[in-house]
C-alpha cells in the first residue's frame, strides 16, 4: 500500500505559509507505518517542538492503473476518508533550507491520521472541517482544490502505478496550526464526526 500526499493544493493554505502556488501537483509520500487509525491517541514525539495538524480529504484507489486518462480517472475511486497530515514544521523548514527531502518532517510514525472510508457522492463537493478543543480551526471544500481528484490521479499515475488500496491525501485548506499535549482534534465530513484524536 502506498500513501501519496499532495502539498499546497489550496491557494489560501499556500499563501498562509508564504509558499508559491504550484503549477503542477506537489507530490510526496509517507510509509505505511505513518497510518494512525481513527480515534487512537497521537503521542507527541520529542524530536519536534512544532508539529502542525493539516486536515485533508483522503481518496482510496479501487483498482490498479497506470497512465490513467483524466476522463476515466473518476472510475478509480468511490469513497473518501478524512485524515490529518501531521507535519513537523521545524524539521520541514530545515529540510527546505538545505534542499533535503521532507520524509523526516512528514513521514514519521503515526503522522497520517485516517478515518474510516465513506461512499462519495461525486455530484457534490466534499465539505470538511477540523475542530481543535471544540472550536473549528479549518474548513475546506473540495471545489477549492487547485488540482481536483481526477487530475491528481491522472498526474500520479504517470509516475507511479496505482494499486488497489493505495490512498491519497489531497492537501489541506488554510488554518493549519501547532498541536499541544492535551489537545483534542475532531474531523468532520459534512456534519458527521468521523474521527477524534487526542494528543498525549
Ligand atoms: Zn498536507
Amino acid at each position: 500500500m502506498k500513501i501519496f500526499c499532495i502539498g499546497r493544493n489550496y491557494i489560501d493554505h499556500a499563501k498562509e505559509l508564504n509558499n508559491p502556488v504550484p503549477s503542477e501537483p506537489l507530490v510526496f509520500m509517507k510509509p505505511p507505518t505513518a497510518i494512525l487509525r481513527a480515534n487512537k491517541p497521537f503521542y507527541h514525539p520529542d524530536f519536534s517542538d512544532d508539529i502542525h495538524y493539516e486536515i485533508e480529504i483522503v481518496l482510496k484507489i479501487d483498482k490498479n492503473g497506470k497512465c490513467v486518462n483524466e476522463k476515466f480517472a473518476s472510475s478509480y475511486y468511490s469513497s473518501v476518508a478524512l485524515g490529518i497530515d501531521f507535519t513537523a514544521r521545524d524539521i520541514q523548514k530545515k529540510c527546505k533550507e538545505k534542499g533535503h527531502p521532507w520524509e523526516k518532517a512528514k513521514g514519521f510514525d503515526n503522522s497520517a491520521v485516517l478515518s474510516e472510508f465513506h461512499p462519495l457522492d461525486k455530484s457534490k463537493p466534499v465539505i470538511f472541517s477540523l475542530n481543535k478543543n471544540g472550536e473549528r480551526v479549518q474548513l475546506g471544500n473540495s471545489k477549492d482544490m487547485i488540482f481536483n481528484f481526477d487530475f491528481v490521479i491522472f498526474h500520479l499515475s504517470k509516475y507511479f502505478t496505482l494499486q488497489q488500496g493505495d490512498i491519497i491525501y489531497t492537501g489541506t485548506p488554510a488554518g493549519v496550526g501547532k498541536i499541544e499535549i492535551g489537545d483534542v482534534l475532531e474531523g468532520y465530513l459534512g456534519e458527521d464526526r468521523v474521527f477524534r484524536c487526542e494528543i498525549k
